[in-house]
């Protein structure tokens, strides 16, 4: 008979399978504890994502390596450990290069699915933005390492019939990759190069001509987006409303616009804005300078030329908040797909090499913005106040997240109200 230990979580007291590894004991009660190179029947557990951290009886271990014992004494959820696999999963999008909008695994991938359970908009270290080439030497599997988050699933899982590993790992530090042996790939069986894809738990290990992409709606971690509790903004502000208009400005710095366009998806409620709201400098004005001192300044989009950080650092001095909105004015977004590659080579590819009739050079010009080495976040330019999330973040939330500001109410952009693609 299965012999049965008592542990205690978090102050309980609860009776599980003795030596039951501890991230599946934990599951087993209706706990939840974070993972992500976990798969259950990989043994030993690979222990490379640390994201299941937890403390027992006093020292930090990683769930998934831990087997429960007669009298463990468990910490599961306190604020440092929550913040510890918050940092860690935080520390994984900075190391890799994770442009979601553009990734087929969008929806269905663990990391981002992750970030999303989470609740992380904003991250808090610098993204390294290493480049790392697409790996195309296999028949069928192509690699796509600035995806991958070196769990060694694959490495475990995907071999031959003589037991072959087909991935392995090689380099050090910011240069650890993975790597593919493509004689070896072109003996599994087409069902095991499928499964590759598939335990893969980001869109790292594409397939040549099949897609990964779900229809949004039907992908694992799509969740309605809504507001946890709706806020009726224009009661908010009326509420609060002060002998004059308040005063905002919005800029668009290196970005698509789409911030903006979501700003003026609340459709009619516009009409009540702008009896409570003064627009200054904004693309939806056409003012080109800020006029007066500004409540609130809005930027979408980093900084990618020398005029995008001389906006940006005009709306920090004339803007008593300075908010940047969107993941390209958090920390690049999509324009920061050049930071991988040198300017000089960006440029060649864009003007030299695009084959495009008439543009065989690199326009220069004085009066031409000149270009930064690379994309930077508004926040390595200025000091910003608050963040955003979303590309785009959804009009609703936009609206009472300014409102909220405006008026000095509390509001939560946790959960279910923002979205990575
Ligand atoms: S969906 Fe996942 S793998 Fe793809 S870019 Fe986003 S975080 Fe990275
Ligand atoms: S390719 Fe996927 S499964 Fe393999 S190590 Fe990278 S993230 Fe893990």
């Amino acid at each position: 008979m299965e012999k049965k230990v008592t542990i205690d979580i978090d102050g309980v007291a609860y009776y599980v399978p003795d030596q039951k590894n501890l991230v599946e004991a934990i599951r087993d009660l209706g706990l939840e504890i974070p993972t992500l190179c976990f798969y259950p029947h990989i043994q030993p557990p690979l222990g490379t994502c640390r994201v299941c951290m937890l403390q027992v009886n006093g020292h930090h271990v990683c769930g998934c390596e831990s087997r429960a014992a007669e009298g463990m004494n468990i910490q599961l959820h306190t604020a440092e450990l929550d913040d510890h696999r918050k940092a860690m999963v935080e520390l994984t999008f900075a190391e890799g290069n994770h442009f979601c909008q553009a990734c087929e695994k969008s929806g269905d991938c663990d990391l981002q699915g992750l970030g999303y359970q989470m609740g992380i908009g904003h991250g808090r270290f610098p993204h390294l933005f290493v480049d790392r080439l697409l790996d195309f030497r296999g028949r069928r599997l192509v690699i796509e390492p600035n995806r991958c988050i070196l769990c060694q699933r694959c490495v475990q899982e995907i071999r031959t019939a003589d037991d072959q590993p087909v991935f392995s790992i090689v380099g050090r530090g910011d240069h650890t990759q993975l790597q593919i042996d493509e004689a070896l790939e072109s003996c599994i069986p087409d069902e095991m190069a499928l499964r590759a894809t598939q335990i893969c738990p980001t869109g790292a290990i594409l397939y040549r001509g099949k897609s990964l992409s779900r229809t949004p709606g039907d992908r694992q971690y799509d969740v309605p987006t809504e507001l946890t509790e709706q806020v009726d903004v224009i009661q908010l502000l009326k509420s609060a409303r002060l002998d004059r208009k308040w005063r905002v400005a919005t800029t668009s710095l290196a970005g698509c616009f789409g911030c903006h366009m979501s700003l003026l998806d609340i459709d009619t409620g516009l009409l009540d804005v702008v009896e409570l709201i003064e627009l200054d400098r904004s693309p939806l004005t056409d003012i080109k300078h800020i006029s007066g001192r500004c409540d609130i300044g809005l930027v979408e989009g980093g900084c990618g030329s020398d005029e995008n950080v001389h906006v940006l650092k005009e709306f920090r001095e004339h803007c008593d908040v300075l908010v940047a909105v969107g993941e390209c004015a958090i920390w690049g977004g999509l324009p920061a797909m050049r930071n991988m590659v040198p300017l000089d080579e960006c440029l060649k590819e864009a003007y030299v090499r695009s084959g495009v009739p008439g543009l065989q050079q690199i326009p220069h010009h004085e009066d031409l913005p000149a270009m930064l080495d690379r994309v930077y976040a508004c926040s390595e330019v200025v000091p910003i106040d608050f963040y955003i999330p979303g590309c785009p973040p959804g009009s609703p939330m936009m609206w009472q997240f300014i409102a909220s500001i405006l008026t000095g109410t509390s509001t939560s952009l946790i959960g279910k109200v923002f979205k990575y693609d």
